[in-house]
């Protein structure tokens, strides 16, 4: 199992601006501007981010469902089609902390909602980064051989692949090791965690869907990507 700690981000002086102007309808004030920036630093002093990740190989899959030779079983439609294809799975999880989520926590408990706002953004593009980091290293490990590729990457939680899924990937990457936790409701502790997996196989034989929104239907999702 690959644990990862002290991860160094690269984040852009603007970061979270456009999700908060999207948020507000399209503009920004000066002085949510100014919060913007306070509150930005606050976030990139208060993440720290960590990651955890393991690698199986697939089985088969069949019946929606796909079967890991460790025994491990994944059920739902998406996350099939998505495997199909694939020879290995890596099932990770990351985090950017608890301490970030005591601060928005905090922020929203003595009423100041504009400030849970904007951090919440800040600190959900931070998580997105953080994601993209993560990618690039699995999926160096995992295109091991010149042929191979991988599939986008699939969350619990994202249409038709039930959160109660989240209970296996727990099983198949150990969240202890970077502090995070399943709630009784399947959700992570610290909130600003994303757990999911990635395929990888021959490139003519690995599932092309290019993101997960593309099987979504919520149009309108802001983050849609
Ligand atoms: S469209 Fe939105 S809800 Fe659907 S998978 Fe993408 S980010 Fe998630």
């Amino acid at each position: 199992m690959v644990v990862l700690d002290n991860i160094k981000l690269d984040m852009p002086k603007d970061i979270g601006k456009d999700f908060l102007k999207h948020l507000m309808g399209g503009r920004l004030n000066t002085q949510i501007e100014k919060l913007l920036e306070e509150k930005r630093s606050v976030c990139i002093k208060n993440i720290f981010p960590k990651a955890v990740y393991e690698t199986y190989e697939i089985e088969k899959i069949k019946n929606n469902s796909v079967y890991f030779k460790s025994g491990h079983i994944f059920n739902g439609p998406n996350i099939s089609k998505i495997l199909t294809g694939s020879e290995i799975a890596v099932i990770f999880i990351f985090t950017l902390g608890s301490r970030i989520d005591e601060i928005i926590k905090n922020a929203s408990k003595n009423g100041d909602a504009l400030s849970t706002i904007v951090m919440d953004s800040v600190a959900t593009k931070m998580l997105n980064i953080l994601g993209e980091k993560i990618g690039t290293f699995i999926k160096k490990e995992g295109t091991r051989e010149n042929s191979w590729g991988s599939t986008c990457t699939y969350s619990p939680g994202q249409f038709k692949w039930t959160i109660e899924e989240q209970k296996e990937i727990f099983q198949m990457a150990d969240g202890d090791k970077i502090g995070v936790k399943l709630n009784k409701s399947m959700l992570m502790i610290p909130f600003m965690s994303i757990s999911g997996v990635y395929g990888f196989g021959p490139k003519d034989k690995i599932n092309k869907t290019s993101t997960a929104c593309e099987l979504c239907p919520k149009k309108d999702c802001i983050t849609r990507r």
